[in-house]
């Protein structure tokens, strides 16, 4: 081993990701979590977020199965189900049905709660992976704060813990910046695009014939035009999730019946009407937050040494957009990249966490114009979307409701972090053609989810 010893702040996935690939190169890799965690796969007060509905993308599960090999067999034993997301979950934008056909979409279905469970598992079957309790308070630093050397605890068995390296994956609650800034360092950059986000998630059964044949799974996201949103999507052990989703800070109803008009009311009226065949599992469980937030540590002019902010402690995405976990598992695998060469500990936490600029801008980049086009967004250190980009990605959605390459280009995107297959001359081609010749979209009844292509 390289390195003796690695503190991780946080259980949960970008800091089991991330103690992943610390692993690899530390003797002994120490989380600290303040919550106590359960011995079964259910939420926790630590991340409240784990009763609404995640999604993984493509990206995501095949990044965390080359940190943890075999995650995904771990998972479908655990009852996650294998799925074709381009083919298999419909999704009816406010310009029609996405093109629906086989992709490189790759997913699992999988409850949040049985995800991390399956992760915690694995990670900490590692002989040099220990969760510790506790609550990290501060940081520890050499007398000229030039490092980073351990975290300051309460609610533990120790009230301080050093380290060569000390990982933040506190999520968005946590307080690094400010940590780092009382060391002397630079004030952390900031963007925000608030537009006040609304969830409400149940589990339910299903009857049989409740879904059409080969669809596991339907998607109604919100728009600025209608900025209600609703999902039915499999989610393992033969189970399904219900979610209303609301942009701009509406309040979701959980009293049951409110829940199913919520549902009925979202931009394809099939989920409402699946919803009213369930039988629920689970109440409708509601969570709101404000929005998009991002920390800019890359641009820190002056950073202490032995210290990486990774997970939603950098960034925290608009959920809806389901990237959260995917991010976290590409900053992971980049993390290993960087300490696979490392002889030494300096100069390590800038180049990681410069490195994580090429991932969480092309995903935020994805998504900012339809956000930032809510009359309700605020935008905090971020510029107005160019109309011209807004045109061309109305012009994109709407040649990807016709055309399945076009439509897994568009997928390439969201799924697999890169541009390049909507780079591509022939697709360009395809798009340009479609503005020009004036087309108009054909698979736009929200009643009807159209057969796959190809
Ligand atoms: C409503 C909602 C829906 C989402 N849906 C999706 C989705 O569909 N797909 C997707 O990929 N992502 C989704 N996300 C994002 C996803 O949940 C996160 O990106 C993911 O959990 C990774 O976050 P994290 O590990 O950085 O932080 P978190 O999951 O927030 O975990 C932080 C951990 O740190 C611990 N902790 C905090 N402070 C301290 C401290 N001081 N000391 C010790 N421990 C501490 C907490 O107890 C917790 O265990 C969603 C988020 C929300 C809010």
């Amino acid at each position: 081993m390289a390195f003796e010893r690695a503190v991780v702040i946080g259980a949960s996935v970008a800091g089991l990701l991330a103690s992943a690939a610390l692993a690899e190169r530390f003797g002994r890799v120490t989380i600290v979590e303040r919550d106590e965690l359960p011995t079964e796969p259910e939420p926790r007060r630590g991340v409240p977020q784990g009763a609404q509905v995640h999604a993984l993308l493509a990206i995501g599960i095949r990044s965390m199965n080359e940190l943890v090999p075999g995650f995904v067999d771990d998972l479908v034993a655990a009852g996650a189900e294998p799925i074709d997301q381009g083919n298999d979950i419909p999704i009816y934008n406010p310009t029609g049905w996405i093109a629906r056909g086989k992709s490189e979409a790759q997913v699992v279905a999988v409850r949040r709660p049985v995800l991390e469970h399956v992760l915690r598992s694995r990670v900490t079957a590692l002989p040099n992976v220990e969760i510790i309790a506790g609550t990290a308070t501060g940081l520890l630093a050499t007398d000229d704060k030039r490092r980073v050397t351990g975290v300051a605890l309460k609610r533990s068995a120790t009230d301080e813990l050093f380290a060569d390296l000390v990982v933040d994956a506190s999520g968005r609650a946590s307080r690094s910046t400010r940590w780092v800034e009382d060391l002397g360092y630079p004030q952390v950059g900031e963007r925000q695009l608030n537009i006040g986000i609304g969830y409400a998630t149940a589990v339910v059964n299903l009857p049989e014939d409740a879904l059409p044949d080969g669809v596991r799974g339907i998607l109604g996201p919100p728009s600025p035009a209608l900025p209600r949103g609703c999902a039915v999507m499999a989610c393992g052990s033969g189970q399904y999730q219900l979610a209303a989703l609301s942009m701009g800070g509406e309040e979701i109803p959980t009293e049951r019946e409110a829940y199913l008009r919520y549902l009925e009311s979202g931009p394809t009226p099939l989920v409402g009407q699946i919803a009213r065949k369930a039988e629920f599992v689970t109440e409708p469980v509601n969570y709101k937050l404000a929005g998009t937030r991002r920390f800019l540590w890359e641009d820190l002019p002056r950073r202490p040494e032995a210290f990486i902010a990774v997970g939603d402690a950098v960034m925290g995405f608009n959920p809806i957009y389901g990237q959260g976990m995917s991010v976290a598992a590409a900053e992971a695998l980049r993390l290993r990249r960087h300490l696979a060469g490392a002889t030494s500990i300096d100069g390590l936490a800038e180049k990681v966490q410069t490195s994580f600029r090429e991932v969480i801008d092309i995903v935020f980049g994805s998504v900012f114009p339809i956000d930032a086009a809510y009359p309700t967004a605020e935008l905090v250190g971020l510029d107005p979307v160019d109309p011209a980009v807004l045109q061309a990605g109305q012009v994109l959605a709407e040649a990807a409701t016709d055309d399945l390459e076009v439509a897994n280009a568009m997928r390439a995107v969201t799924h697999l972090f890169t541009q390049e297959p909507l780079a591509d001359p022939a697709i360009q081609e395809k798009i340009q053609a479609w503005a020009a010749e004036g087309r108009t979209v054909r698979n736009n009844d929200p009643a009807v989810i159209p057969a796959p292509l190809g």
